[in-house]
């Protein structure tokens, strides 16, 4: 356990991550749709109505610093807490400080990082402080909190899942790094090239501590050159980072152009085209992970079900290879790309999932209602219904010039599912669907996969 005036981690031998780290949320990089403006955690921040919540993301995507900013907005006592290095005594230790805290009117943010290695013990014994206020819970996690995390802690808190940093963000991080004097390696006088940032930030995978460790790395260990500077080029980078910087050849051909070319002759079927792809992108460095995925999307978007042990292949591939490495790799990828160019071509499963577009699953596509003239209040249609969703009232009708009184079925909007099982069984067609169903959504979808 570890008790820490906030940022207070910024000792000039402190890694240049953590001299880095953003104080506020104008500094923050990514996580726009949580800290962007008007979005829902800096309106939260703001308005200072936080209560406990669960951060889930990848490493280096801001999950602490996104907690120490909080602590310092609310002016809460921040405490780090480390499910590896503390146990029930300390956490104990915690709770009643933070019982006296509460007392005297201060709030407690217990920041809990790597939440998913906490015992049962541990997270059970957080409960009654995180209900009753004593504590604001802030937990950090990689894993999937809906399943790594108690359900009574998850219950009482939002969780917000952070995102990999944008290759822009990173860049920006690079350059603060580079030449911010105060707490960056500005003092160094080193420079960074427009290749280095672009290869950095594409092979960080939007870990901007990794980033920042290779920016840290190759200032320290880099010569001065003849002008008296240190140059970052793409090479240093590379070793810095223990990564291929990938290059395409002279004549201009881009990164991004090669991987479509490669993309379209498995999707064309051109199992030569593709291997010369493949080829080309291996000798310019290309990361043999990157080409596996794409090999393993094709087999599924392209090939489909036409032949399905195309994915099998592709994915035995994309294992083998991390098992293996180069230069043995090419031979798998090229097999696999061989197999997956040749197969025959499906592309059901991508147009059947398409059609089912969020808008058109999370709004109620229709809904049932009884023709008034037609219903002879049989309640058929209410023994089949499985939702619940009709019921009986006493309507005036007016049938053809005669006014009288029936009992006509009336469907509850909110309950009805739209799935269509009252029209078929109403005797007298009285009943109908209005909107889309979810019937010709399903049928549509049939036709498209059969
Ligand atoms: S469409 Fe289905 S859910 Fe709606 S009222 Fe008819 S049977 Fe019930
Ligand atoms: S089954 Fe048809 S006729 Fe019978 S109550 Fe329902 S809507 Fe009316």
């Amino acid at each position: 356990m570890e008790q820490l005036s906030l940022f207070d981690d910024r000792k000039v031998s402190a890694p240049l991550a953590s001299r880095l780290r953003p104080e506020n949320l104008e500094e923050y990089a990514g996580q726009k749709h949580l800290v962007g403006k008007g979005k829902i955690l800096r309106r939260l921040i703001e308005e200072d109505q936080i209560s406990s919540m669960i951060f889930w993301g990848p490493p280096g995507v801001g999950k602490t610093t996104l907690a120490r900013i909080i602590a310092e907005r609310t002016r809460a006592e921040f405490v780090e807490f480390s499910a590896v290095s503390s146990g029930i005594r300390e956490i104990k230790e915690v709770m009643a400080q933070a019982e006296k805290n509460r007392k005297m009117g201060i709030r407690t943010v217990l920041f809990a990082d790597e939440i998913h290695r906490f015992n049962k013990g541990q997270q059970d014994y957080l409960l009654p402080f995180v209900e009753d206020g004593t504590l604001i819970l802030i937990g950090a996690t990689t894993e999937n909190p809906y399943f790594e995390v108690n359900g009574a802690l998850i219950s009482r808190s939002v969780v917000f899942e952070l995102k990999a940093l944008e290759k822009e963000d990173i860049k920006v991080l690079i350059s603060r790094a580079v030449c911010d004097t105060e707490r960056g390696m500005g003092a160094y006088g080193a420079e960074i090239t427009e290749e280095a940032a672009d290869f950095l930030a594409d092979v960080s995978g939007g870990d901007a501590r990794l980033a920042l460790n290779a920016v840290e790395l190759g200032v320290l260990t880099t010569e001065k050159g003849e002008d008296g500077k240190i140059h970052l080029t793409a090479d240093v980078m590379s070793e810095c980072i223990q990564r291929r910087a990938v290059r395409y050849d002279k004549a201009g051909d881009s990164h991004y152009d090669t991987i479509s070319a490669f993309i379209k002759s498995m999707r064309g079927s051109d199992p030569d085209a593709a291997v010369y792809y493949l080829a080309k992108m291996i000798y310019a460095g290309e990361d043999e992970r990157f080409i596996a995925r794409r090999i393993m999307i094709c087999a599924s978007e392209d090939v489909g079900n036409a032949d399905p042990m195309a994915l099998t292949v592709a994915v035995s591939a994309a294992q083998a290879v991390e098992r293996i490495g180069f230069p043995e790799a090419q031979i798998i990828l090229a097999q696999a790309v061989a197999y997956v160019a040749s197969a025959p071509k499906s592309n059901s499963a991508v147009k059947a999932i398409g059609l089912l577009a969020k808008d058109k699953l999370m709004t109620n596509p229709c809904t049932a209602k009884a023709d008034t003239l037609l219903c002879n209040g049989c309640s058929t249609c209410e023994n089949v219904c499985p939702y619940g969703a009709i019921t009986y009232e006493d309507q005036e009708v007016n049938d053809h010039g005669i006014r009288e009184t029936r009992r006509v079925a009336v469907v509850n909007n909110a309950l009805c599912q739209g799935c269509g099982a009252c029209t078929v069984a109403c005797p007298s067609g009285a009943m109908d669907l209005q909107g889309f169903s979810n019937r010709q959504i399903i049928a549509e979808v049939d036709a498209i996969c059969r």
